[in-house]
């Protein structure tokens, strides 16, 4: 894989990460990737759910459906408490714990964005003695509004109330040794290097044997993003999400990740069987590993009843659903296992 699709990748997820997109508000994370393919030369649809899909050439019917989610964790504003602080609902499983002190914004139904901090109720460690042993949960983490408000009439007056989405800062950051670190890497860098492998095609005049198509979901992380809108061309599923690393576990921020099984059970043998096998072909780094506490669209997709053979695949990301660490190598691994494992025509 040449140097440009890996660095295009890493263009396109920042990109992407800069535009905020919790489940339920994903509207403008959609527009971008309709502009983004289309710019390439592609027709993608926009489905009914604001999923982005778009068939890249082959023919037949046994087609590959490789899906990632632009969905993120955030929070929903649930009550404006008497105190003019705000009391939220996590959205997908944002942590309490890890995403305490990190900058948000609150949009109000009217589009206005106001600043905030998620801070632990009376968080000075001055005055608080028992500030460091308080588990922390939604009902003790609060917004803390960059504004001056003393109650919930001031905050009302601002235009925030109840079912306002919460985005949570990012902290996009790409290191000199290659990591890339953020939140919201799951299931953002996949996209992007989906969006790469897209450019690949185009650029190289490739053109798939089988029917390809790329789907970008916007409700993975509640649970059913992978469910709607699958063509019926489709033999194969492969969710393009975010590959676990941690204790157990082979892979790591350098890899691509190859699951064997999650929490639905056990992927496809022949799909993990070719995935491996492609691997050790392309000489890709990667490995495979049995995930203890995960689902993807795959796993959706198999609920709705679609007859496809499924597997997850992605770049190895450290500490999922917090401050997420991956490394340019997994972006490499990752685009060179998918360019390696699509059948292509050969070239005139
Ligand atoms: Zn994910």
């Amino acid at each position: 894989m040449k140097e440009t699709y890996i660095k295009q990748a890493v263009e396109y997820a920042k990109e992407l990460l800069a535009i905020p997109s919790p489940t339920g508000y994903t509207a403008e994370a959609t527009k971008y990737l309709m502009k983004t393919l289309q710019d390439m030369g592609y027709n993608p649809i926009e489905t009914t759910k604001g999923a982005v899909q778009v068939r890249l050439g082959g023919e037949g019917t046994d087609g590959l459906l490789l899906a990632s989610h632009v969905d993120t964790l955030g929070a929903m504003v649930r009550a404006v408490k008497s105190s003019g602080r705000l009391r939220v609902s996590p959205i997908g499983g944002l942590n309490p714990s890890n995403t305490e002190t990190e900058t948000v914004w609150v949009r109000t139904h009217c589009g206005k964005l106001y600043e905030g901090t998620l801070q632990l109720e009376n968080a000075s460690v001055h005055v608080n003695a028992k500030l460091k042993e308080t588990v922390r949960t939604w009902d003790n983490v609060e917004v803390v509004l960059d504004e001056p408000v003393k109650n919930a009439q001031q905050v009302k007056e601002l235009g925030i109330e109840a079912g306002n989405f919460v985005f949570v800062e990012p902290r996009t950051k790409i290191t000199q040794s290659g990591y890339i670190k953020s939140r919201f890497l799951d299931d953002k860098l996949s996209a992007a290097i989906l969006l790469a492998l897209a450019k690949y095609i185009k650029d190289q005049n490739l053109t798939p044997k089988n029917p390809l198509y790329l789907n970008f979901t916007t409700f993975e992380e509640v649970g059913h993003g992978g469910a709607a809108n699958l063509p019926q061309d489709i033999q194969e599923f492969i969710s393009v999400d975010m590959g676990c690393v941690g204790d157990d576990l082979n892979c790591d921020e350098t890899m691509v990740s190859i699951c064997a099984m999650d929490s639905s059970g056990p992927s496809h043998y022949q799909t993990v069987s070719k995935l491996v096998e492609t691997a050790k072909r392309e000489q890709v780094r990667y490995a495979v590993d049995v995930y203890p506490f995960y689902g993807s669209d795959a796993d959706a997709a198999l609920r709705s009843g679609a007859p496809v053979r499924h597997c997850v695949i992605g770049p190895g990301v450290y500490a999922s659903h917090g401050y997420e660490r991956s490394h340019v190598q997994a972006v490499e691994a990752t685009l060179q296992l998918l360019a390696g494992y699509v059948d292509f025509c050969p070239a005139d």
